[in-house]
């Protein structure tokens, strides 16, 4: 298929380079130039503006940092919408508010073009080995249409409605579970920790018997060895993710008492200048609220 990927960041760069392994003809568009480099030398087409990576393009993919990127990214004469032909599908898988998806949905309806909203979860290992797991929303037909691709990136396709903007809203509020995870774990860990208990050891405990899930092994085994750097999924998207989930839910009129909390745990983290750290850095915090020191400058 023909596709276009915009965004080669630490997630559209893998999952770019699934695309071209499974042997889709893919032209690729990034705002700083020279990310995609590899990718051309592996067969990619380079394309100098978002129009250009979706001119001829059956599909195009935007992985993008937020909301402002990917509105960055749509207008004018070299913008994503001048490129797609009549009928071309719009694959929208950053993470972005429930509200840009329905305004989306909108523009490309006037403009002849469709979206799809399809958001991801798992980190960028899991981009690089095709594992993600694909969250959909849009149009029957074009969901079909786009399945190949989705099989290129990711282990599992969900469909949750014929609404773009419903899958943004699960993806959304999964990644709210997350952080409430995370907290959680770091409040433990911290907890345990002052005890005098080792880490490592409360680690096998827990995932050794009622929390098993990648949630708590890949969060818990970060916070067990204060491993926060590289980041996969740094601080300051995560404080991104839970103020748009919290944006949808007031929309609603959803208390998420939760999430509020959450969020002002994340802002302490980048008040802090923790905004590169993973977000499992939220164990940091909880540490640093137990007055424990962890090895690291707080
Ligand atoms: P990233 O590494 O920071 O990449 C962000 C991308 O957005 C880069 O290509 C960047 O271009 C581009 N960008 C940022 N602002 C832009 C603008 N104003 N105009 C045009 N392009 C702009 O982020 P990521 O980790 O790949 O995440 C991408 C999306 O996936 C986010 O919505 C994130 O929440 C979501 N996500 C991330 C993970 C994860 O574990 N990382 C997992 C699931 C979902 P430059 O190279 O020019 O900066």
């Amino acid at each position: 298929m023909k596709v276009g990927f915009i965004g080669l960041g630490h997630m559209g760069h893998p999952m770019a380079a699934r695309l071209l392994g499974a042997g889709h003809r893919v032209t690729v568009y990034n705002r700083s130039p020279g990310r995609g480099a590899d990718l051309v030398a592996a067969g990619a087409i380079p394309a100098p503006t978002p129009a250009a990576a979706a001119r001829d393009a059956e599909a195009v993919f935007t992985m993008l940092a937020d909301d402002a990127a990917v509105e960055a990214v749509m207008p004018g004469a070299d913008g994503l919408l001048a490129g797609l032909a009549a009928g071309a599908i719009h694959l929208s898988s950053s993470t972005i508010s429930v509200a840009l998806a329905e305004r989306l949905e909108t523009v490309h309806r006037d403009a002849g073009s469709v979206l799809v909203s399809a958001p991801v979860f798992g980190r960028p290992d899991a981009a690089a080995a095709g594992r993600l797991f694909v969250v959909t929303g849009g149009p029957g037909p074009a969901l079909a249409h786009c399945r190949p691709l989705f099989e290129a990136v990711g282990q599992h396709t969900f469909t949750v409605s014929g609404q773009p903007a419903a899958a943004n809203l699960v993806k959304l509020t999964g990644n709210f579970l997350i952080a409430a995870t995370i907290e959680s774990l770091g409040e433990a860990f911290a907890l345990v920790r002052k005890a005098g208990v080792d880490p490592g050891d409360f680690l096998e405990v827990l995932t050794g018997t009622l929390f098993t899930a990648p949630v708590h092994r890949t969060y818990g085994t970060l916070i067990a060895e204060d491993r926060f750097s590289p980041a996969g999924f740094p601080m300051g998207l995560g404080l991104k993710d839970v103020k748009l989930v919290l944006a949808a839910a007031e929309a609603a009129r959803v208390p998420l008492p939760m999430a509020s909390l959450i969020r002002d745990q994340l802002l302490s983290g980048l008040a802090r200048g923790h905004g590169d750290l993973d977000w499992a850095a939220l164990g940091l915090i909880a540490a640093g609220n137990a007055g424990l020191g962890t090895g690291r400058s707080e």
